[in-house]
């Protein structure tokens, strides 16, 4: 599903935010990548979706290289992950019901499969009765809630979030993990970047540890130290 093959990133300033990274992730798995601010996590995501290219290494999504893609690719490839942020990063002048639709407006989709997908994923997220309130009026949680379902409205292969806790409550986080891990379990990939160390030691998942960009850990079931 997702391999990267001697991966580094050299940023223009000179910082070397990944170091000969190896990894294979398999349809279907759920893998933790940890690691202290400024590891390379955030690196790590972006050359998954395009926003960045590695300086050297191979990396490939669903079976294809993603490093040589022309614009009409990159937007197949970015339809197949779905991504969600530490900040929610939801349109603040659309309701919710909006924001998801939007999401598949934007991939051409007929308007039946739009009205049809949409109540469905928000139902998933348990947003159902929310799908008219705006952004703001909405919790931290629920907002993030939004976000996942925007993710997944596509049915893409992989979803990928980026410290999606680190704005919420500890209560909070753990409902939006046990959702993670419900679309997980629906056969998506599901690749969380966290500093949630209580949350990594208890749900037992594969863990990748990046340090100073480099992978010094990949254990099966492992917690957030060892
Ligand atoms: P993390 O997500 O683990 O905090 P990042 O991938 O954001 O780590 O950052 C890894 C390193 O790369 C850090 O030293 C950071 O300052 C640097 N970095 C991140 N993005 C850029 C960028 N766009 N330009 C230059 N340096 C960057
Ligand atoms: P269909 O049965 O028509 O394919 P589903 O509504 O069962 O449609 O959706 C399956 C796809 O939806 C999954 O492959 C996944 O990408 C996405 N999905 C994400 N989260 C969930 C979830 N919690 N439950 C079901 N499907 C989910």
């Amino acid at each position: 599903m997702i391999q990267m093959v001697g991966v580094s990133k050299l940023y223009q300033n000179g910082v070397a935010a990944l170091h000969d990274i190896n990894i294979h992730i398999e349809k279907g798995e759920f893998v933790f990548l940890i690691g202290q601010s400024g590891a390379g996590k955030t690196t790590f995501i972006r050359l998954l979706f395009r926003e960045e290219l590695p300086s050297t290494g191979q990396i490939m999504v669903g079976g294809r290289s993603i490093i040589r893609l022309n614009r009409k690719e990159i937007a197949i490839l970015r339809r197949n992950i779905g991504v969600v942020f530490q900040d929610f990063r939801l349109l603040p002048n659309l309701n919710v019901y909006e924001n998801v639709a939007f999401a598949m407006r934007v991939t051409e989709c007929a308007k039946n499969d739009i009205s049809r997908r949409v109540p469905e994923v928000l139902d998933l997220v348990g947003l159902g009765h929310k799908s008219g309130s705006m952004p703001a009026q909405l919790s931290g949680g629920e907002q993030q809630r939004v976000a996942i379902a925007r993710a997944i409205v596509n049915k893409p292969m992989v979803v990928i979030a980026d410290e999606p806790t680190g704005n919420l409550d500890p209560e909070t986080s753990w409902d939006l993990m046990r959702l993670l891990n419900e679309i997980n379990k629906t056969g998506t990939t599901v690749l969380v970047a966290t500093h949630a160390r209580d949350i990594v030691d208890v749900m037992r998942k594969r863990v990748l540890a990046l340090e100073n960009g480099r992978m010094m850990r990949d254990d099966t079931g492992g917690g957030y130290d060892e």
